[in-house]
């Protein structure tokens, strides 16, 4: 099909919830991509911190096809080796115990939360079920995640949404302690604020948030759904604030573009969801997690360490332009916001796209860039070109 049939079909026959660029993509190259008609588009975006091998990375393209001719799905009432592969990776890079299988991000925290209210529920008993979230925080799009998020924006049409969640201001831990109350089963947060912003959070804030939570058995729980497998030149971002979570849930790039899920549980939580409590049919797809085996095998200290210094580069080279609509570039690893000033970030990113580089946006002022962990010194140059010429438009 031509692109002009695949936009005309889509706006005819697919519900649109979505506000698309006017672009088709039909197959990529390392960190490049192309249209049907043979455009070309650096990838800033990898979907959405999705491809974090790029396209046609030959090891995850065997892994996942030889599996998918061996065998394509089985329920999770059989055992099948590389989902128990992939947990063994999981937990042995993490020293987190154990991993449940989902297939979206949201379904992942919806599974953390189940999992936070019965280990409160199997010890304290009723009455303690809340959730603490934050402000500008991102966690999903079901009911509950809704709700979890600390966006008032989210909270509408769909009322009612699930009780049990209130929120704190990010890096005011006098905050967070006043939302202490009895009621509190655990916190929940993103390190690096990916939706909302690109903000990460304050390291001794995050550490005074642990311990506050360790002294009154209120579980800390990490949201790595964008942060995590590689985003931000750790394994996951956790590891990078030096703390030790109760449960970690990631999504985004664990299976390099297969949809993928799952939450990792630590000592205290790790025997919480027993069988009949929790489930999901696609959940630790073989297929997937085929390529999720190969994902995390390609992420050596020495992978990682590249990722931060490719993001570095990127800011470097951003603030080196001194262009007055460049405020600062906040961030870790290739998780970046461009946060602009006097230039709107969706106007500029309209400019990019019609120049051929793909990125993406977060919250009100910020350009965000999620590219292929596996982007190229060359690609990184001429996507960085590509920006320059638009910012220099405006
Ligand atoms: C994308 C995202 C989600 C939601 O993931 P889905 O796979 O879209 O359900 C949740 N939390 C964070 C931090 C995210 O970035």
């Amino acid at each position: 099909m031509t692109s002009a049939e695949i936009k005309k079909l889509d706006g005819e026959r697919v519900m649109h919830t979505y506000g698309r660029f006017d672009v088709a993509i039909e197959k990529g190259e390392g960190a490049t991509l192309y249209t049907p008609e043979g455009d070309k588009y650096i990838d800033f975006a990898a979907g959405i911190g999705v491809n974090c091998l790029g396209y046609g990375n030959e090891k995850w393209l065997k892994a996942v096809t030889e599996q998918a001719g061996k065998l394509q799905h089985i329920s999770n009432l059989f055992y099948s080796e590389p989902c128990v592969r992939l947990a063994q990776k999981l937990t042995d890079k993490t020293g987190l115990k154990n991993v449940f299988f989902a297939n979206g991000g949201g379904e992942a925290n919806e599974g953390m939360i189940k999992c936070a209210r019965k280990y409160s529920f199997d010890k304290y008993g009723q009455g303690r079920s809340t959730v603490i979230t934050l402000f500008q925080s991102f966690h999903g799009r079901t009911i509950t995640t809704l709700a979890a998020t600390g966006q008032d924006v989210f909270h509408n049409y769909f009322f009612p949404f699930t009780e049990g969640f209130k929120y704190a201001k990010a890096n005011d831990i006098e905050d967070m302690k006043s939302l202490m109350t009895t009621d509190v089963c655990a916190v929940m947060m993103e390190l690096v604020q990916g939706e909302g912003g690109v903000l990460p959070l304050d390291k001794e804030y995050v550490k005074e948030v642990e311990a506050l939570c360790k002294a009154h058995d209120i579980l800390l729980l990490i949201d790595e759904v964008q942060t995590g497998v590689g985003r931000t030149g750790s394994l996951f971002c956790f590891q990078k604030y030096g703390i030790t979570p109760d449960i970690v849930s990631f999504a985004k790039g664990i299976a390099g573009g297969l949809p993928m899920a799952g939450i990792m549980a630590g000592e205290k939580t790790c025997n919480v969801l027993t069988p009949g409590t929790h489930a999901t049919t696609f959940g630790g797809n073989p297929v997937a997690a085929a390529g999720g085996c190969v994902v995390l095998d390609t992420m050596t200290d020495e992978f990682l360490s590249e990722v931060d210094k490719k993001g570095e580069y990127i800011k470097d080279t951003v603030l080196s332009w001194n262009d007055p609509r460049v405020k600062t570039v906040r961030g870790m690893g290739l998780m970046l916001g461009i946060v602009l000033e006097g230039a709107a970030p969706g106007e500029i990113l309209k400019k990019c796209v019609a120049k051929g580089l793909l990125a993406l946006t977060a919250g009100e002022d910020a350009l965000r860039l999620l590219p292929p962990l596996v982007i190229t010194y060359g690609e990184i140059v001429e996507g960085l070109n590509i920006l320059k010429a638009a910012l220099e438009e405006e």
